[in-house]
């Protein structure tokens, strides 16, 4: 990048928050998928005003801008393609506002989930989307990407849980959209359609989320299946009866990477555990777990066991926390690609899923292994291949594909929560059919120039 571009960003953030020394530009090249590009330059803002003047000079000079958040995404959607500006938020990560009274908590876009949970906790409050990568992902992200995870069955998607946000345009132009109401029939509403836009449409640099009161208890109840389509029949079975915070399912491949990675875990080697988290008052609780163990017995399960004391719970849980990062233990020579990994179908097509994830692994010689959010119908896969041998690739495009084709068969979708970026970008005529040249249209409006996050979302 010309020096005197750098020289004009360093004259906004200050020289300390501009990097573009080759190391440190090679660090953001990459997220949690499998793609990589080297940025131009890293800019580390600190305010709203800052990421206007960025932007301001970014459209411009025509410069592509890639907004990035802790880079948890598994889709490539933080990936710079084009090279250009990363924009790291990670420094705005000020928790503004907490406003107990109307229920809702004001943030920068580099809040971490975990962190602020740890500080509505102090306060008998929480903000219920809980992605597995809860330690690390921002809210910018979360937003962006409506992320999802395990609590969605019960509380909904990260979309459910925004009120207002402030979004940098590609232009610099400021938007304040929403406020503390927690209902508005206002006609078309623009937050909606920056929740999940994977920074294509604007910079988010302020959210305002509802939060809940924390439960009074939880509990978690762990149900072992010598059958995995009878674990799969119990998740619409308990579901018909109550809805609990969580239901999540591991089959025997994770069961056997989770016991070979934490040991002393010692799940029971069988061909599926359900996981189910329930929380409320302490008769809800109680008659909660009553209802799901009844259901899992009558569904097959043996040796049910449920737990409220926290430190069993924590142990419990374990299991199922370690599932991503333990299946590569399974075949040390293999790596966990992410594709097909995420998709999803209405709740009464899992067992055919599962079932068809079984035959479509087996024929293509692919070790795939199954868990994920059960409660939602969103089954994620993980893929094991010998990246070395090109053949294994070539497989793993034609097993992605009829992955896809089989969940949207059963009427169901390519991705609950980890998004399209670029991994899944080729998909988005087929998703979208007629409705992609309306959102290119609306990409224009927002972004003329289409310098924000460029060759994401098919656009
Ligand atoms: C171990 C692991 C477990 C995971 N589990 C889950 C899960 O259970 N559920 C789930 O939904 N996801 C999960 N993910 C995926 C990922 O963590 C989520 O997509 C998360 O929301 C990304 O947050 P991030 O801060 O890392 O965003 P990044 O990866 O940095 O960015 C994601 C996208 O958001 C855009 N973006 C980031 N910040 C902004 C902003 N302020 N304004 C505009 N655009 C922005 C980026 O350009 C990019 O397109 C998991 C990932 C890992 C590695």
């Amino acid at each position: 990048m010309e020096e005197v571009l750098v020289n004009k960003l360093a004259s906004i953030v200050g020289e300390e928050n501009v990097k573009n020394d080759i190391i440190d530009r090679y660090c953001y090249s990459v997220d949690a998928s499998i793609y990589r590009s080297i940025p131009d330059v890293v800019v580390f803002p600190l305010s709203t005003e800052q990421v206007s003047k960025i932007l301001k000079l970014a459209n411009a000079n025509e410069l592509p801008v890639t907004p990035r958040g802790a880079g948890t995404g598994l889709c490539g959607g933080a990936v710079p393609l084009e090279g250009g500006i990363v924009l790291d938020l990670t420094k705005m990560n000020k928790i503004l506002e907490i406003d107990l009274d109307n229920f809702c908590v004001r943030v920068e876009p580099g809040v971490i989930q975990n962190q602020l949970n740890q500080e509505l906790k102090k306060h008998g409050f929480f903000f219920p989307p809980t992605p597995g990568s809860k330690k690390m992902c921002t809210i910018g992200g979360m937003i962006s990407t409506n992320a999802g995870g395990m609590t969605a069955v019960k509380y909904g998607v990260t979309r459910n849980f925004v009120l207002s946000l402030k979004v940098v345009l590609a232009s610099g132009e400021v938007l304040d959209l929403g406020g503390k109401t927690l209902k508005r029939s206002l006609g078309l509403d623009l937050i909606q359609l920056f929740v999940g836009a994977e920074g294509t449409l604007g910079v988010i640099t302020e959210a305002l989320l509802r939060i809940i009161p924390l439960p009074e208890e939880t509990a978690v109840i762990v149900a072992p299946f010598g059958d995995i389509s009878d674990a799969a029949k119990t998740v619409n079975s308990v579901l018909s009866c109550t809805i609990p915070t969580a239901i999540e399912i591991m089959d025997s491949g994770i069961i056997k990477a989770v016991n070979s990675y934490i040991p002393e875990l010692n799940l029971p080697e069988v061909d599926a555990v359900l996981y189910f988290e329930v929380g409320g008052t302490r008769e809800e609780v109680k008659k909660q777990i009553e209802l799901i163990v009844e259901t899992c017995k009558s569904n097959k399960s043996r040796n049910v066991q449920w737990t409220s004391d926290p430190t069993e719970k924590q142990m419990l849980w374990q299991g199922r926390e370690a599932a991503g990062g333990a299946i590569m233990n399974l075949d040390k020579r293999l790596v966990r690609v992410y594709e097909a990994e995420d998709v999803c179908v209405p709740i009464s097509k899992i067992p055919e899923m599962v079932k068809r994830f079984q035959e479509i692994s087996k024929k293509y010689g692919i070790p795939v292994c199954l868990y994920g959010h059960a409660g939602d119908g969103n089954i994620h896969s993980g893929v094991l291949i010998d990246v070395r041998n090109q053949e294994e690739w070539g497989k793993l495009k034609n097993l992605t594909r009829e992955v896809y084709e089989t969940a949207m068969s059963l009427g169901g979708n390519i991705s609950a929560e980890h998004g399209i970026g670029v991994l899944r970008a080729e998909w988005m005529e087929r998703i979208q059919g007629a409705g992609l040249e309306y959102i290119k249209r609306i990409k224009k409006v927002f972004d003329p120039k289409g310098i924000l996050n460029p060759g994401k979302l098919g656009m």
